[in-house]
């Protein structure tokens, strides 16, 4: 039978014994909670032939539920602090690594050579510290390893920002920097008083699956994010707006002629404009592109 590291008794007596105070700035708040780990896990549907990389393990209490079911587990941790608790309470594990390290500064690439069996597909399973959950998802996204899944806590309204279809509120350039790339969907939502210490937000686990290719094709990839970011700059604002703040006056007519000639409307907002319009769009003004 195994002893399960996350519940409230237990990370105490952890903490108490290492001497181990929260630090705030890494955004640690540790699930405490069986029901909702198994959840995680289950929704991750990992097995003996899928590597796992964790970002920011704390003391190991989601480490444990991955190392007992995916092959091998490589978690990054920038609080050297956690080493000898790590230590301890996965001790009883052979397929572990270890890097302590701020995930956002490593070159994920040269890390996942590491695995014993570097070949088998990859997911990122973790409870992300809340202050850089966007830039750790860019980062893994930027990286082109071919992870197949992510499965991630983060706030709730990231993860519903994030998983938005147009014409929502909460629909916006983070929904399609990572929906051009994956499938996102919130797989549920966590209550703050699993967590120790409790977050002052809730939260979500939100699972995005890899698409075969990207979601439009579009003739500049760096070009057709330019022209998205652009279009949500002002939300409030009309396109036709939006783009001439981007290009300047003086455009507007080549800018009013681009649109005319996609079908795209210059009164319309981007929040109305889905993936494959913004692609239409980014097309349409590539004659813009100095
Ligand atoms: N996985 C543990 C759990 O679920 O109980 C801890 C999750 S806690 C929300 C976030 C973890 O990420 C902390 O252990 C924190 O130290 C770590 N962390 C914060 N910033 C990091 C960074 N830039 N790189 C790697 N780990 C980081």
């Amino acid at each position: 039978d195994i002893t399960r590291i996350a519940n409230m008794i237990r990370t105490q007596d952890i903490m108490r014994r290492h001497d181990f105070n929260f630090k705030k700035k890494f955004g640690q708040n540790f699930l405490t909670d069986h029901n909702i780990l198994s959840k995680i896990t289950a929704t991750a549907t990992l097995t003996k032939e899928v590597n796992v990389i964790e970002i920011g393990p704390g003391i190991g209490s989601l480490t444990q539920y991955l190392l007992e079911e995916a092959a091998e587990v490589m978690a990054f941790e920038i609080d050297k602090t956690l080493i000898p608790i790590l230590e301890e309470t996965l001790a009883a594990y052979d397929n572990f690594q270890l890097v302590l390290a701020d995930v956002l500064k490593v070159d994920l690439n040269s890390y996942i050579r590491r695995f014993k069996n570097p070949n088998l597909p990859i997911k990122v399973v973790a409870n992300l510290p809340y202050y850089i959950t966007t830039p750790i998802l860019m980062h893994l996204i930027e990286s082109k390893i071919p992870f197949t899944e992510f499965i991630v806590m983060m706030q709730k309204e990231v993860a519903d920002r994030i998983a938005a279809q147009p014409k929502t509120k909460a629909y916006g350039s983070l929904s399609i920097a990572v929906q051009y790339y994956m499938e996102a969907q919130v797989a549920f939502t966590v209550p703050r008083t699993v967590f120790i210490p409790a977050p002052n937000v809730d939260s979500a686990i939100l699972k995005m699956t890899r698409r075969s290719s990207p979601l439009v094709d579009v003739k500049d990839e760096d070009w057709f994010f330019k022209i998205m970011h652009a279009g949500f700059v002002h939300r409030r604002k009309t396109l036709m707006n939006n783009m001439q703040a981007e290009f300047g006056k003086e455009a507007k007519p080549e800018i009013e002629k681009c649109l005319n000639e996609a079908g795209i409307s210059p009164s319309i907002r981007a929040e109305a404009l889905s993936i494959a319009d913004f692609a239409k769009l980014a097309d349409a003004v590539f004659p813009l592109k100095k």
